[in-house]
């Protein structure tokens, strides 16, 4: 049999065994609807709760109510950015960056479009804000929405989420944080820190696809974007999935029991795939901060050779990787994010995502290690362009753009 070894976590994780289990009964046994009267619904309810207060716990939040349970981490980011901009009325300044998911940039772009001014942050060549452009965008005198990611879900860069919601709120501004790659891989505290809402999404954490939360701070005003019956408070209508919230909770409690181990696990994993990488093949380099990053990941370009080259042929022999590049696949551009870092064009195309999760073993790292150069020195010795940058892109399609 084919072997898979999955290095792709930031893209969706393995469902925990814990979770699945779980989660079974309230497909096979407890399916009442938790908003009947009746007892056999209405017993559901408690589940609710009790998973609710999990995730609550899981970023610190005081008053489980606080967690609004969506569909995944798509829809907590366009509710958080459109629902306050529309319950603060007016037109608000909207602030992010230019390294977002698309999941932000998207509503960010829609509200622009609308006619509302949309600032974006810049990033330096490690990923990283510059603070006195926060401070310079929020402190304008004007009704402010900022939505500024955690941890990048390209390079794992950390951005100073409490140094700049305090930035923030001192310009009086609403603050979300989009931590759909930070959650459940490092300590999230929202009591201390100054954030007024905060996504997170279940598939990133060892939860199934299709169930996600946000986290609202009491007192913070939203306009909820699904009208209807009074789930979530009135917040998100629509009968609730309690299964996958169930399994959302469980993985929360897991996440909070194993995360430092997890993480150290993953750290050292991650380290020796990252050393043995850049030993063995020519012209790699790493893309961010190394210090400020998310455990799990690692982002390393591959000079003159193209990543979506690369993951077909990894793909060939069973590693699960990816790439920000979107080159072979029609678009011919690469990575925003390396783009937004100004990674040089000889490497820009030509970069693999790596991120672990705590199931990746030292076999798995030893089998990537031993097909990665192999990999490089073949497509290195099929691409036209090694000495010459000048020629331009040097995608699958042969499109020759400069
Ligand atoms: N935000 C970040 C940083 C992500 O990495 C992702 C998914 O990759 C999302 C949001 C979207 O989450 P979901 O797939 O749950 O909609």
């Amino acid at each position: 049999m084919k072997t898979t070894v999955y290095v792709d976590n930031n893209a969706t994780t393995a469902v925990a065994p814990e979770v699945t289990e779980s989660m079974l009964p309230f497909f096979t046994e407890y399916w009442g609807n938790p908003s009947s009267m009746h007892t056999f619904g209405g017993g559901v309810k408690k589940h609710l709760d009790e998973a609710r207060e999990k995730v609550a716990a899981l970023i610190g939040a005081e008053h489980p109510n606080e967690i609004v349970f969506t569909s995944c981490g798509s829809e907590s980011n366009n509710m958080a950015i459109r629902g306050t901009v529309d319950a603060m009325g007016g037109h608000p300044h909207v602030i992010t960056t230019r390294v977002e998911h698309a999941a932000v940039l998207g509503p960010c772009h829609y509200l622009e479009d609308k006619g509302f001014r949309l600032s974006t942050l810049e990033v330096d060549g490690q990923g990283h804000l510059n603070l006195d452009q926060v401070r310079e965008f929020s402190m304008t005198g004007k009704q402010t929405v900022a939505s500024i990611m955690w941890a990048n879900n390209e390079t794992g860069v950390i951005f100073p989420v409490p140094a700049m919601g305090k930035i923030i709120k001192e310009g009086g501004g609403i603050f979300h944080t989009d931590a759909v790659q930070i959650a459940g891989k490092l300590p999230i505290d929202v009591k201390d820190i100054p954030i007024d809402l905060l996504s997170l999404s279940g598939h990133k954490l060892h939860a199934p696809k299709g169930i996600g939360a946000l986290y609202i701070r009491r007192g913070t005003k939203i306009t909820p974007h699904i009208m209807g019956g009074h789930q979530e408070r009135g917040r998100r209508a629509g009968t609730e999935n309690v299964p996958y919230i169930v399994g959302l909770g469980k993985a929360c409690e897991l996440a909070m029991q194993r995360m430092e181990a997890d993480a150290a696990h993953e750290r050292k994993l991650r380290d020796r795939l990252e050393a043995g990488i850049l030993a063995t093949c020519k012209g790699a380099r790493v893309n961010g901060d190394i210090q400020n990053r998310l455990p799990n990941t690692t982002n390393i370009s591959f000079e003159y050779v193209e990543g979506e080259a690369i993951l077909l042929m990894l793909d060939d022999v069973g590693i699960c990787a990816s790439t920000g590049s979107a080159c072979a696949s029609g678009s011919l551009e690469p990575s925003h994010v390396l783009r937004a870092m100004d990674v040089p064009r000889s490497m820009v195309h030509g970069s693999i995502r790596f991120s672990l999760s705590r199931y990746n073993t030292d076999e798995d790292i030893d089998y990537v290690l031993e097909q990665m150069p192999r990999i490089i020195n073949r497509l290195r010795e099929l691409s036209p362009f090694v000495q010459d940058d000048s020629k331009g892109c040097n995608c699958a399609g042969g499109c020759g753009t400069p």
